[in-house]
């Protein structure tokens, strides 16, 4: 059975070797993050290369995601590289200190700090792990008193409990970034920390200056992008459930809900959403996931997102592959359990689009009419995506010439790349080669009823105009 939620696993030095990549990308990986928190240009090109030779070799098509890494606003370094603070310690956070933190303050590299808290603020430090009062606001020093200690390391990041941090999403390090998403042609531009439409509208114009191509995802990670959730959603091609920093700073009980909301939101505006983080953090170590990550993935399936991710697990873990594997295990199985809707799907809605139109209607032959796939010639991926919003239960295969499409739709639910290229621009002829080729590929087999689309404008986009239902091996006997 062809696995319809999609893995994205992020690269880094436990993953950056090209025969690593290949066992990845055979034991399920469908898109390769590349994180540019960490690593120059030049590495970020070099991995890339890597990435898409390991697909070469494995003969499999892999979507690149370029993360930037947005305003994390982080604590210097310290004296040798720790310290450990104790509940009730009094603790400076001083944006004018240049030196090495010891036991009583630390530097900043974002320096509007002091301008954005004041006293009663709540700040979190490591992903949540300590927890400062703000007693005191004196110019640069944020001067705070230890709610909950623990050790604090170099350049942990910073969180206010609640949002208001105003730090623009888009840093100068980001937009030196986006030209390096462009220039190695990422499918998928992340922005990190975005708290309006109106940033991913900035970097959209960015991307489009550097000459890129990206979709591009917002990542869900403040308390301010909360109420603008729908408009953010608008002004982007695909969203992160990024629960890291949205846990600390919206609470973590209030995550998993909202986790169901975006996933609802951006599948009915034609959008694609990832869930990310922790999903798997027990395999860091491990070699086998807790009971809690197999259901927290499986949830996030049955809640209907695109794709589950994997951060530190690929990046860093000592099981990268056993991660991937079981990821992709749990999440066959999940949806088996997941109901399909597409007969009722969008019953009640007009359509403004003849492909859409289209679109719709090839799933509604496939779910009342017992057919094994849905074949879309496509140009842009946009039939594919509109097919992909709700599972129909069989697969979606788009076949195209074109490799940008390719590598997109790898994100898509339920959709399976398929370079296929004929010289035809008959859309009869281009149909038979289509299904000839499937066969061969072994996807499926003669007597298969299947649905297919297609543009009679062969080879233009936006143009899908056709449905047709078809049996398998029949145009032979004609
Ligand atoms: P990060 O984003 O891994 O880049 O921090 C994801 C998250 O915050 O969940
Ligand atoms: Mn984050």
């Amino acid at each position: 059975m062809l696995r319809r939620t999609k893995i994205v696993a992020t690269l880094g030095p436990a993953s950056s070797d090209q025969k690593v990549l290949e066992r990845m990308i055979l034991a399920g990986v469908d898109v390769v993050r590349m994180n540019f928190s960490h690593g120059t240009a030049k590495d970020h090109v070099a991995h890339v290369e890597k990435v898409r030779a390991a697909a070469a070799a494995c003969g499999r098509v892999i979507g690149i995601l370029a993360d930037l890494q947005g305003p994390k606003i982080r604590v210097g370094k310290l004296e040798n590289d720790k310290i450990i603070l104790k509940q009730g310690d009094t603790f400076i956070l001083d944006a004018e200190w240049t030196g090495l933190g010891n036991q009583e303050r630390v530097g900043l590299d974002y320096k509007e700090l002091p301008k954005d808290v004041s006293k009663g603020s709540v700040l979190l430090l490591n992903d949540g792990m300590l927890e400062f009062d703000v007693i005191e606001v004196k110019g640069a020093q944020v001067i705070c008193k230890v709610v909950c200690g623990g050790v604090l390391s170099n350049n942990k990041g910073i969180n206010r409990k609640g949002g208001g941090l105003t730090a623009p999403a888009l840093t100068d390090k980001d937009r030196e970034d986006i030209k390096t998403a462009a220039l190695i042609k990422a499918d998928y531009l992340a922005i990190s920390f975005p708290r309006s439409a109106d940033d991913m509208k900035l970097a959209r114009k960015l991307m489009h200056e550097a000459g890129g191509k990206s979709l591009l995802m917002a990542k869900i990670e403040r308390a301010e992008a909360i109420p603008v959730l729908d408009e953010i959603i608008d002004a982007s091609d695909a969203i992160m459930v990024a629960r890291g920093d949205l846990s600390v700073e919206v609470g973590d009980a209030v995550v998993p809900g909202l986790q169901k909301r975006m996933i609802r939101m951006a599948r009915a505006k034609n959008k694609l959403v990832i869930t990310a983080t922790q999903m798997m953090e027990s395999m860091i170590t491990n070699p086998i996931p807790t009971r809690a990550e197999v259901s927290d993935v499986a949830n996030a399936v049955l809640d209907g997102t695109d794709a589950v991710m994997l951060s530190a697990e690929t990046a860093v873990g000592d099981y990268p592959i056993e991660t991937i594997m079981s990821m992709a295990r749990i999440c066959v199985n999940a949806e088996s359990e997941v109901e399909d809707i597409s007969s009722s799907h969008r019953l009640q809605t007009k359509f403004s689009r003849i492909d859409q139109a289209i679109a719709m209607s090839a799933l509604y032959a496939a779910s009342h009419f017992s057919v094994k796939a849905i074949v879309a010639l496509t140009q842009s991926g946009s039939t594919p995506l509109w097919l992909s919003r709700v599972n129909a239960g069989v697969p979606i295969f788009a076949l195209t010439p074109i490799e940008s499409t390719l590598s997109k739709v790898t994100l898509f639910s339920g959709v399976h790349p398929i370079a296929f290229n004929t010289t035809s621009k008959i859309p009869s002829v281009e149909l038979c080669a289509a299904e000839d080729e499937l066969v061969r590929l072994g996807l499926v087999q003669d007597g298969d009823m299947i649905v297919m689309t297609i543009g009679e404008a062969v080879g233009q986009a936006g143009h899908t105009n056709t449905m047709k239902v078809v049996r398998v091996g029949d145009h032979h006997k004609l």
